[in-house]
């Protein structure tokens, strides 16, 4: 049996070997992390070197299990190690782990792609998110002959130079990087605007007529909590970039493959002419794509003159992984993640509940966030006035009894066909002590 009783560790509790490692990793690698959410600071305490994983678990180098609510941030949708996912990448390694040439693999993995996304005509496979936002805003400019971009404030399309940058007050207002290394040159051409509001698309597209060459959006946004689209705003989007000679860019590197079989578009059916994917049809490995219109993708080299380009790109393990997840994510499987999500969206919203805390919880199909404020948060503004530092009680108290959950405030939850009733028990058993530590928080004790 598996022994997740023992979870009642005392808290504050320790972490001897996961501290450990993070004291070497600190001296080695810049905040110990390969990337900055897995610093806990958002949070506090120690961050936990994770050792294996398994279905809806993972261990850490302590020997603790959790009830992973995390899944690597999205792919594992399947839980950790499926057998078939497994198989898959030991048969590919098996026969070599990269050629540098074309392959049948990605080949088979974008025939996927676009049969389950209808507005995909063509595609091209890249090796993360960030690769994908960024080759598809250049495919947007060189098409276009354009150089302005639009993006909405708490969207993050990964960590693209131009799309590092956050807006001044106003509509339209000219970026100014977010990030020393980003200069005023390559952010200067990204205007940033409050997301869900038309209004201000339609604004910046009056006062930069014929400049701009694209608007890019999240599908449905998961990087500031989890935000829903307003109705009709998406194909707002689209339509204002369509009258414009704009293209739309719709990034479902979090949404792809997740919310639906067909990502986001198949939840709102709104039709981009170019789209990113990442995360879900990676399977756990380094694999990304963008893709669309045939005759914006034709644009790309070598058949058009936009550069484009990637050592790993397709990469055989990749490329395997992603496929065999692909191909287990049938009609089944989504209902059991919806069916899943929304039986824990119910058990959270219980236990704050009942324990008199502030909270919204707002969703994304199976995706979904809490936010410690009353009020439906539509926008990046909203998101940032939610009492967070509640976040930081409930998170310590659900990871001290066993059960991993985003280490910030402003990331989407995510389950996996592998989140069974004893996970979901599990969880619900940590929940009213969670929610609890939630009601006791101030901001004075988490500072
Ligand atoms: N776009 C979205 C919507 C994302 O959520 C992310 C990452 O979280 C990215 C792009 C960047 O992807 P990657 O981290 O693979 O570079």
């Amino acid at each position: 049996m598996r022994s997740w009783l023992v979870c009642a560790y005392p808290y504050p509790y320790e972490a001897p070997v996961s501290q450990n490692l993070f004291t070497r990793a600190s001296l080695v690698t810049p905040g110990g992390v390969n990337s900055p959410v897995r610093a806990f600071r958002a949070v506090g305490g120690t961050p936990r070197f994770m050792v294996s994983g398994t279905g809806p678990y993972l261990t850490d180098a302590d020997g603790r299990e959790y009830v992973d609510l995390v899944c690597s941030w999205g792919p594992m949708i399947l839980g950790h190690s499926h057998p078939a996912v497994t198989e898959a990448v030991m048969a590919a390694v098996a026969r070599g782990t990269s050629f540098g040439t074309p392959g049948e693999g990605e080949v088979a993995l974008a025939e996927e792609i676009a049969l389950r996304v209808e507005p995909v005509e063509q595609v091209r496979l890249v090796s993360s998110g960030t690769e994908a936002t960024m080759s598809a805003i250049r495919l947007a400019r060189g098409f276009t002959g354009r150089a302005k971009v639009v993006k909405f404030a708490g969207c993050y399309h990964g960590h693209v130079d131009a799309l590092l940058a956050s807006a001044g007050s106003g509509l339209a207002t000219f970026a100014l990087p977010d990030t020393p290394g980003v200069t005023g040159a390559q952010a200067g051409d990204t205007i940033v605007l409050p997301y869900n509001d038309l209004e201000a698309v339609r604004a910046a597209f009056a006062a930069h007529p014929g400049e701009i060459a694209c608007v890019i959006t999240e599908a449905a946004p998961g990087n500031m909590g989890v935000v829903t689209p307003a109705a009709g705003f998406n194909q707002g989007l689209a339509d204002v970039c369509r009258e414009n000679g704009a293209l739309y860019i719709s990034d479902e590197v979090m949404t792809g493959f997740r919310t639906s079989r067909a990502g986001w578009f198949g939840v709102d059916g709104v039709k981009p002419d170019l789209m990113t994917f990442g995360k879900v049809m990676g399977g756990g490995f380094p694999a990304a794509a963008f893709g669309g219109r045939a005759d914006v993708m034709g644009h790309l080299a070598p058949v058009g003159p936009v550069y484009q380009a990637g050592t790993l790109s397709g990469n055989p393990i990749a490329t395997a992984a992603g496929l065999a997840q692909l191909r287990l994510l049938d009609d089944a499987a989504y209902e059991k993640v919806d069916a899943v999500s929304a039986r824990i969206q119910g058990l959270v919203t219980e236990a704050l509940t009942k324990e008199g805390v502030a909270h919204r919880l707002q969703t994304a199909s199976n995706m979904f966030s809490v936010f410690f404020t009353e009020d439906e948060v539509t926008n990046y503004d909203e998101a940032k006035k939610q009492e967070a530092f509640r976040f930081n009680g409930f998170f310590h108290s659900m990871l001290s009894q066993g059960v991993y959950l985003p280490p910030s405030a402003f990331e989407s939850w995510f389950v996996s066909t592998a989140h069974d009733e004893r996970a979901v028990e599990r969880i619900a058993a940590a929940l009213p002590a969670a929610a609890r530590a939630a009601a006791a928080a101030t901001p004075e004790v988490s500072a």
